[in-house]
């Protein structure tokens, strides 16, 4: 058998799976409606923006549902492409009000994202960038995980979508929004994965749909200080910078990328983000960790490294996870570290933990297997009780 006909069968025999418009940006998608014959390219811009505005403002899901599309026109684009949901394997609320989704987007690929009420303007969307994490900060549990890989830019955005369904936010509301701020702070290190994140900063920031303001969504790097610059340009998002440690060698052991990219090159790429000003302040991320990183003189060393910088500083009780050696610090501690921060001027909010009854924290954030494998485990044991529990 010769080589060309083997590959012809084995690419005749691999079913594509069809395009999920909802991860397109403008320009691709009209490229796309043109590629598929779903409109004379003289056509495509005006059409690109009435399905644009029909999944990204009315979150429709069904072709049928576009109403200024003709039929035939629905039919052709339902026989080429997708605006299917993901599946939702499990959904948690918590008792305050935290919302957990894990939505599984293909076979293995499954994210955490979660929604938390009252932080930012309204309520803040925790998402993902990747599965797993190729880092291995010790104090984080996604960081014991694998990369499994980076998550394209549909699932991305299926995460806003998922959530806004959830909370009941289509068309896009005008004001009064739940869901009024985006953190990439789930599992991943979004700078890995730049072109993904940037595109979906894209279809979520534009106007004529999910119209979030760039300003009000926040990319969370551990420090992939090649990347900064890029990541300002491309997408105006705020910036937050894991920092976690005030001298090299305690942040070596903490976020070892810290040995690839040292603090003084961390610091010096901050200073260069575009946009920085009073207006659009940097946080800084400092995961609080008993006797490791919570002195006073820490604080000052903190208060020394991010002298000049606008910027407000996050003070995160470390969430525990099952297998850790490091502790939270002492609440005394926290609050006496945040008013060193506080009398030098800077904002210190202490983050308070939440949704840790359904494990919603940073750090939590662990995915697919082994979440599966506790599931079973609860069905089983409320087998073993009597009690039945719903799927
Ligand atoms: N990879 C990116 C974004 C995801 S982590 C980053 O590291 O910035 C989001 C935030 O949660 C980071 O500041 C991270 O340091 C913090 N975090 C991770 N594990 C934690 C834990 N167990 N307790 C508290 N914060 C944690
Ligand atoms: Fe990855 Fe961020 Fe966790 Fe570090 S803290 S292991 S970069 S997800």
């Amino acid at each position: 058998m010769s080589l060309t006909l083997d590959l012809s069968r084995t690419s005749a025999a691999v079913p594509t799976a069809p395009v999920n418009l909802s991860g397109l940006t403008r320009a691709e998608l009209r490229q796309a409606l043109i590629d598929a014959g779903v409109c004379p390219p003289e056509k495509a811009k005006m059409r690109a923006s009435q399905v644009w505005s029909w999944i990204h403002h009315y979150g429709v899901v069904d072709f049928a549902a576009m109403t200024n599309v003709a039929r035939d026109m629905q039919a052709k684009l339902a026989e080429a492409f997708t605006l299917a949901r993901p599946e939702i394997v499990e959904r948690q609320v918590s008792k305050d009000g935290t919302r957990k989704w894990l939505i599984r987007t293909a076979p293995g690929i499954e994210i955490e994202t979660v929604y938390i009420p009252d932080v930012g303007r309204a309520g803040a969307l925790c998402v993902s960038s990747q599965v797993g994490c190729t880092l291995n900060c010790t104090f984080c549990h996604t960081g014991t995980q694998k990369l499994v890989r980076n998550l394209t830019a549909a699932e991305i955005v299926a995460q806003v979508q998922v959530a806004r369904d959830d909370l009941g936010e289509w068309p896009s509301p005008k004001e009064d929004r739940r869901l009024s701020n985006i953190v990439f702070m789930g599992m991943g290190e979004p700078l890995y994965n730049l072109d993904h994140v940037s595109n979906a900063i894209d279809i979520i920031s534009d106007n004529e749909g999910i119209a979030l303001s760039r300003r009000r969504i926040t990319v969370s790097t551990s420090g992939v200080v090649p990347q900064l610059n890029a990541l300002g340009t491309r997408t105006q998002a705020m910036l937050a910078i894991s920092l976690h440690a005030t001298n090299d060698a305690l942040r070596d052991v903490l976020v070892p990328l810290n040995k690839k990219y040292n603090l003084e090159q961390l610091m010096a790429g901050i200073r260069a983000y575009p946009g920085i000003s009073n207006a659009r302040r940097v946080t800084f991320e400092y995961v609080m960790l008993k006797g490791v990183n919570d002195s006073p003189e820490e604080a000052r060393a903190l208060l020394k490294l991010i002298e000049g910088i606008p910027a407000k500083v996050n003070l995160i009780p470390f969430n525990p996870w099952p297998g850790t050696d490091y502790e939270c610090s002492d609440w005394k501690t926290i609050e006496r570290f945040a008013a060193i921060l506080n009398k030098a001027g800077y904002a210190s909010p202490i983050r308070t933990p939440r949704g840790r009854d359904i494990l919603a924290a940073c750090g939590q954030l662990k995915s697919e297997s082994e979440k599966v494998r506790a599931s079973v485990r609860r069905a089983e044991q409320a087998a073993a009780a009597g009690t039945v529990e719903a799927a």
